[in-house]
């Protein structure tokens, strides 16, 4: 793996964990070369924050849309960084950075649903999520609910888990999937949808007029960017 600088503390070791488990890979009918980036994705982190990519890959959208190349935890020092407004659903690796903000704002699933957001419109410069969209039973009216809350030129930065050699596919008719211990699995870590290749399309669907897709080690690991 070419070397990547953690967008999150700007640490460059990382290391690796398993994270997906046999009956999760056979659930979703997925590939071992699958299974592996998905691994890879979830389960290398950095030994410092405890990013995983996904977290760095999330990092790295937040970076672009706030304009600064610098790591999160230095980023949020700045003055221009005083006067944004960020929306956290459900916690992401960049949540206890971003959480020094005044304008930060957490909302987590059952108290805030992402499909009727207590929020008025755009109230947010930035929304970010990560690996949750997957558990919305209406994913569509999630992304809608973020974007009516974005200002006008704000921004939407989420991951999700993406198969990519496929279509999205809706798991409601499906034996139930769950993310998390398979041992303490509740009904909150159910999975509704197994995004795809056209994963790109569901922002647009919602409303979004652009989508861009980063990656710090494809496909392991991508993060979206909806404006
Ligand atoms: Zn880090």
């Amino acid at each position: 793996m070419s070397l990547i600088i953690c967008s999150i503390c700007g640490n460059d070791e990382f290391e690796d964990t398993t994270i997906l488990w046999p009956a999760l890979i056979e659930e979703w009918e997925i590939s071992t070369e699958e299974a592996d980036y998905i691994n890879r994705q979830q389960g290398t982190h950095c030994v410092r924050c405890k990013a995983n990519l996904r977290g760095v890959a999330l990092g790295n959208a937040i970076r672009e849309v706030v304009g600064t190349g610098e790591p999160l935890t230095r980023f949020v020092k700045t003055s221009s960084a005083g006067r944004l407004r960020v929306l956290d659903i459900n916690g992401t690796a960049a949540s206890e950075v971003l959480s020094a903000l005044p304008g930060y704002v957490r909302a987590d699933y059952p108290d805030v649903d992402m499909q009727a957001m207590p929020f008025k419109a755009a109230s947010f410069d930035v929304v970010i999520h990560s690996d949750t969209l997957e558990h919305v039973p209406r994913p569509l009216d999630g992304l809608k609910e973020c974007r009516r809350i974005l200002a006008p030129n704000g921004h939407l930065c989420y991951t999700v888990p993406i198969i990519v050699g496929r279509m999205t596919r809706n798991r409601q008719n499906l034996r139930p999937s769950y993310h998390g211990n398979p041992e303490e699995s509740g009904y909150d870590f159910i999975v509704q949808t197994e995004f795809g290749a056209d994963a790109w399309t569901f922002p647009l669907q919602a409303g979004f007029s652009s989508v861009k897709i980063n990656t710090v080690s494809f496909p392991a690991a991508t993060a979206l960017t909806a404006c």
